[in-house]
């Protein structure tokens, strides 16, 4: 199995840790562009485009060269978070943090890239290296992919490291990996009046109540328990004191599926059933359910040619394809529609109480470095020989 220099490992995590300290939000990644632009300028056969949707960079390595174009991903936003490590390189940026590990990420990339350019001449085809920003608002992919520039792409690689798996281990799955999701907003409209007297109007906030024990019971009564699919709500609005009935109830949710199908009927079922019910008791419900991301997908095809070579770097103690797929969503999920891909996660468990991705007390392990480089080499390196 490759391994890599302690020299090599340690410039990283001293890289890793600049970038912790210096985070942006999501079309803000200003200053993180130009420190990977000046990264970059070490390796002068890249061909580099930047501004990519503002702030994204894809350096290609042997452009022009016939062969497959493989296309290494990784994210560069942080998150609105105030952080609360204490680390000596915790953010310089009160109420902005790299709380998801996308300042790893972006650095097991830059490992990728310096042992990739060394072995330029061995590969049979281009490496697209792509810093894609915004991936905290679901946003950042579309740009990429709306600027034509992995047009004609072979092949599409990402990970993300994952708090509540075993430290170093490599897992991914065939077909559905991170879910898709549509966005749920209903208003439901009655006629408010005075609280002591409810027969006089239709009461916003009961009717709403029933929609509301209706989409719940959704999930458990209309799909198979074998169907994947959760329905929530995170945001309910209405009314200002406490004697009078208000005429409107706003409700927010989230519709997850990993299923294109699935989502398609459910969007259909809360539609019906809540304009049904709100019709019943003489009210009116205006339901939208919004495509946010597509069902993520790996492509069965694009795994098989990889297989051998990830048991092989990694070792059948450090890598399964029996990785549950998440009900969360990753913008990552939008390059499955346009290119095969694949998207794996590197577990950093080390303990029990280890904080999750979005807490203030979370911080990317630098012990996983090594595998998050080592994924990205042999990606390329598989399709690449
Ligand atoms: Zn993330
Ligand atoms: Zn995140």
């Amino acid at each position: 199995m490759e391994t890599y220099s302690a020299q090599f490992i340690s410039e990283l995590v001293h890289t890793r840790r600049t970038l912790h300290a210096m985070p942006e939000v999501a079309f803000n990644e200003h200053k993180t562009a130009a420190f990977i632009l000046n990264w970059l300028s070490d390796y002068p056969e890249l061909e580099i485009v930047s501004g990519i949707g503002g702030t994204g960079i894809i350096a290609t390595l042997n452009p022009g060269k016939d062969g497959p174009v493989v296309v290494l991903r990784t994210d560069m936003d942080a998150l609105p978070v105030n952080e609360l490590t204490g680390l000596p390189w915790q953010s310089n940026t009160p109420g902005v943090m790299h709380a998801c590990g996308h300042d790893g990420h972006m650095t097991c990339m830059l490992g990728a890239i310096k042992v990739l350019y060394g072995i330029r001449n061995e590969l049979s085809g281009q490496v697209k290296f792509l810093f894609q920003p915004a991936e905290e608002v679901g946003r950042g992919a579309r740009e990429i992919i709306s600027s034509g520039q992995l047009d004609g792409a072979t092949a599409v690689f990402g990970f993300h490291n994952l708090p509540t798996m075993e430290k170093g281990m490599v897992a991914t799955i065939p077909g559905a990996v991170v879910a898709g999701s549509h966005g749920l907003d209903i208003t439901v409209r009655g006629h408010g009046t005075h609280a002591a007297f409810p027969q006089e109007g239709i009461d916003s906030i009961f009717v709403a109540t029933q929609i509301l024990s209706s989409l719940y019971q959704i999930p458990g009564r209309f799909f198979s328990p074998l169907e994947n699919i959760v329905i929530s709500i995170g945001h309910i609005n209405a009314g200002t004191v406490s004697n009078i009935i208000p005429a409107e109830v706003r409700i927010k949710g989230t519709i997850r599926t990993l299923s294109a199908a699935t989502s398609k009927r459910a969007v259909e079922i809360v539609q019906t059933s809540t304009e049904k019910i709100a019709e019943a008791y003489g009210a009116k419900a205006i339901v939208s359910c919004e495509q946010g991301l597509p069902v993520g997908i790996n492509n069965n095809q694009l795994l098989q040619d990889v297989h051998e070579s990830f048991f092989e770097a990694f070792g059948p103690e450090n890598y399964t394809l029996n990785c549950p797929p998440g009900m969360f969503s990753e913008d990552f999920s939008c390059y499955s529609q346009v290119a095969p891909s694949l998207f794996t996660f590197i577990g950093t468990k080390a303990k029990d109480d280890m904080p999750f991705l979005h807490s203030p007390y979370y911080d990317f392990d630098d012990e996983i470095i090594g595998t998050g480089v080592k994924y990205f080499v042999t990606a390329a390196r598989s399709i690449l020989g």
